[in-house]
């Protein structure tokens, strides 16, 4: 969330319109309505299955405290204290954004509070609360960032208040102070941190407007926060802040047009393409979603509409992840999505997010489809098995290079996670008049009020990993009412609403539904299968959604899928990992021919259903490729990263050409690697990846940032005495995305006793970029080769390859 980078597409034209069916917003919209369709509430639905209700209970357990520990280590608690006069010193963490992590979590242990009592933690939150309060200026103004030392803020706060909200986050903040807010009373019925929102938001409301200040946040988040207050404190200006906000995009008569990379290039209602930062992108479409529903503008629908398609139709990964590229952290161009891919965690959950609203818009499982996606593959790959370690990014291949980490300096995907996943019970079912919706399945509980009385639902079921799933209805008495079950676009061959992906065709057993044992003819109606009937208690519904292996392919559009496939089952897309695979997966090709079977694993992983079959492996011999048959484990793509780093591939070649062989051992690949200090990726200097040049993110390299200026050196300790006559660099250089360039010199040292000795060569030590430097030199017999380097001045320098002969 924090990067600012350039945009690199051309701001499109700004256009002007609409169909003028909204009011203005110098009017408080009157909240003519709201969706047609109401979430059971996440305090009226319990999840007792294997799957959900651990992961929740170590989000409470684990997760909750450990963020709120790492706010307290990393000074973001201090920040609250020292700008409410309880502590002295300066703003102690890195980013003007800080105070959000904190409200974010607030929010996710509020969701923790709502469904069970907790003393510590309600006391721990009261006395976070009253720490905020004492940080909030007598107008109602919170953001620590300026209020610790107004005269000198820090650079992204801008001089004064509300100078620069294109980069402060002074309103990003409020957005999650809004969202925490509403929750706390929710759950607590105290209305103490929903007296310092709505003083906050108050002071908001009496500067924005159209004869106030009329810039709309850099990052889209207050949008969000502001309606879950009004819903909360029925204010009408608190929709029609949000609205403002929303229709201040795009528009150049209030402020200077921040660009594609914060969806301010044109109005929302006239954007047609998912552009720029994809947090900020789906954080607004949900705020469109929400404004839409309570205020009746339809031009948002229309919008969303178009949006969505070129979401889910052109730049969706198949684990549910958006967001292509780390350099904006945000979308690419249609169907360009490398498997490097960026798929920030807070992006999976903005995403369903924004889906569950699109279906309490619309009533279709297709969002529903969306949003699962999401979440059961990209979304909670960004959390350890154990809830303490986290990805920020969740790419679809590795070379060993990602590790899931405590915490960040940007700690954004930590802190949105125990809000989402505790707010997902809130997801599982919804209902519109007399119409039940089953959207998840979870084993557990749901109490449904509807017109006729309180409908109990209890479901059985071991999804996700079988698909068989038993419903028993329990009115409060008998009557009419409609049960519409989602029926997932999976397990009708459509991964994915639209064309983007695909599965291979295979033999399916059809999908059946009985109703009290009763076999009963599926209507389907907008992916939902609708019962409707007089319901008793003791009735029971039995949907069997057979659970295959699943190959799928992308669209030929998809160049970094092409002659690749990914495997799923169910809702799970699964991965091949190096741990189970003979140490690599990039060299293995899988046949469409080759069968899969599935099994149930108790002790790999906390209980997964891994998927196994035969591949070819290719390894070179001699300088030639040679397949190998070899046997194959996959296992759900949320479970990687948990037994040590090495190759993953969700997308494994079909066709030998995609593999990459697995080279042949070198005297590089057999040496062991060091560095002078602060040195890192070591085994990016001898993993044998070429790269395509030197700015190649894909292929691992070696770097010495943030050092600039000195000599440093990376070593190559052989295993024995060996003789070297050759050394080969491919120098790694990031300009235009970081800090790394060709170092200004470099030469080659070998150990000669306890010495470190020059090589003699009449070569020049090369300098190119985008090629192998290579230096001949008069052969030595040596335990060790030394590489040393003197980098710029003002930058930094790394390594893509290095090679010695
Ligand atoms: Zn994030």
């Amino acid at each position: 969330m924090m990067r600012r980078a350039v945009c690199i597409w051309a701001v499109a034209a700004v256009t002007s319109g609409g169909l003028g069916i909204a009011q203005s917003p110098a009017q408080a919209p009157a909240r003519v309505s709201d969706y047609p369709t109401a979430a059971v509430p996440l305090t009226s639905v319990t999840f007792s299955d294997a799957f959900w209700a651990p992961r929740l209970e170590t989000v409470r357990t684990v997760t909750i405290g450990a963020t709120f520990k790492q706010s307290e280590l990393t000074g973001r608690i201090k920040n609250f204290e020292i700008a409410g006069g309880d502590a002295t010193g300066e703003f102690c963490s890195r980013y003007a954004f800080d105070d959000s992590d904190v409200y974010k979590i607030i929010e996710g242990a509020s969701y923790a509070l709502a469904v069970r009592r907790d003393q510590a933690l309600d006391g721990y939150l009261d006395a976070l609360i009253a720490k905020i309060g004492k940080a909030q200026e007598p107008d109602g103004y919170l953001y620590t960032a300026r209020t610790i030392a107004p005269s000198r803020p820090m650079a992204m706060a801008g001089k004064e208040r509300w100078t620069n909200l294109r980069d402060s986050h002074e309103l990003y903040n409020l957005g999650h102070l809004y969202e925490a807010a509403a929750a706390h009373y929710q759950a607590t019925g105290k209305k103490t941190l929903l007296a310092i929102a709505t003083k906050s938001a108050d002071l908001v409301a009496r500067t924005f407007g159209p004869a106030g200040l009329r810039y709309p946040p850099g990052h889209q988040e207050i949008e969000i926060g502001l309606v879950k207050l009004h819903r909360v404190t029925k204010d009408p200006r608190y929709l029609a802040l949000a609205k403002f906000f929303l229709d201040e995009r795009g528009n150049p008569a209030g402020h200077e047009l921040y660009g594609e990379y914060a969806q301010d290039h044109k109005p929302v209602v006239d954007q047609d393409e998912a552009v720029g930062h994809s947090v900020r992108a789906a954080y607004m479409y949900a705020a469109m979603a929400d404004v839409a529903a309570l205020t009746g503008d339809v031009r948002y629908v229309a919008a969303l509409d178009r949006l969505w398609d070129d979401v889910v139709l052109r730049k969706l990964y198949l684990t549910g992840g958006i967001g292509a590229t780390g350099a904006w952290e945000g979308f690419g161009p249609a169907y360009d999505l490398p498997n490097s891919a960026y798929a920030e965690t807070c992006a999976s959950i903005a995403n369903a997010l924004w889906n569950f609203r699109m279906f309490l818009l619309k009533q279709d499982a297709r969002y529903i489809d969306v949003y699962e996606r999401a979440v059961y593959n990209a979304m909670l790959s960004g959390i350890s098995l154990g809830g303490d370690t986290f990805f920020y990014p969740n790419p679809l291949l590795s070379l060993g290079q990602h590790e899931r980490s405590p915490w960040f300096a940007c700690a954004c995907c930590p802190s949105n996670l125990p809000r989402f996943m505790l707010s997902m019970p809130g997801h599982a079912y919804a209902v519109a008049g007399d119409r039940v919706f089953v959207n998840l399945f979870v084993q557990g509980e749901a109490r449904v009020a509807l017109p006729g009385g309180e409908l109990r639902l209890e479901q059985q079921t071991r999804y996700p990993w079988d698909g068989d799933i038993k419903i028993r209805v329990s009115p409060s008495k008998p009557g009419p009412f409609t049960l519409a079950v989602r029926v997932p676009g999976w397990s009708l061959d459509h991964p994915v609403p639209g064309t983007l992906y695909r599965s291979l065709a295979s033999e399916r057993e059809p999908v059946t539904l009985r109703v009290n044992g009763l076999l009963v003819p599926i209507r389907l109606e907008r992916g939902f299968a609708i019962i409707a009937r007089d319901w008793a208690a003791g009735d029971s519904i039995n949907l069997h959604l057979p659970m295959p292996v699943r190959r799928v392919l992308a669209h030929d559009a998809v160049k970094a899928d092409e002659g690749r496939v990914a495997v799923e089952r169910g809702p799970l897309v699964y991965t091949a990992e190096f741990v189970d695979n003979g140490g690599r997966v990039t060299n293995l090709v899988l046949d469409d021919q080759a069968p899969l079977a599935f099994g149930w694993q108790p002790d790999l992983l906390r209980g997964v259903m891994t998927v196994t079959g035969k591949a070819t492996a290719l390894k070179m011999r001699n300088g030639s490729p040679v397949a190998e048959a070899s046997p194959l484990t996959l296992i759900p793509y949320y479970a990687w990263a948990h037994r040590g780093s090495g190759e993953m591939a969700v997308w494994l070649a079909r066709r030998a050409d995609r593999a990459r062989p697995a080279p042949e051992p070198t005297l590089a690949s057999a040496a062991k690697a060091s560095s002078s200090e602060g040195g890192k990726s070591l085994q990016g200097l001898n993993e044998q990846y070429e790269p395509t040049d030197s700015n190649d993110h894909t292929a691992l390299y070696f770097h010495w940032w943030p050092k600039k200026a000195s000599t440093e050196w990376v070593q190559y300790d052989f295993p024995a005495v060996v003789p070297v006559s050759e050394a080969s660099v491919y120098w790694f250089d990031d300009t235009g995305q970081g800090g790394c360039r060709i170092p200004r010199t470099w030469r080659i040292l070998y150990r000669r006793g306890d010495q470190w000795v020059p090589v003699e060569t009449r070569d020049a030590y090369g300098l190119a970029k985008d090629a192998y430097n290579t230096v001949r030199f008069s052969p030595v017999s040596t335990t060790a080769l030394r590489l040393e380097v003197v980098l710029p001045e003002a930058f930094s320098s790394g390594i893509q390859e290095w090679k010695v002969k």
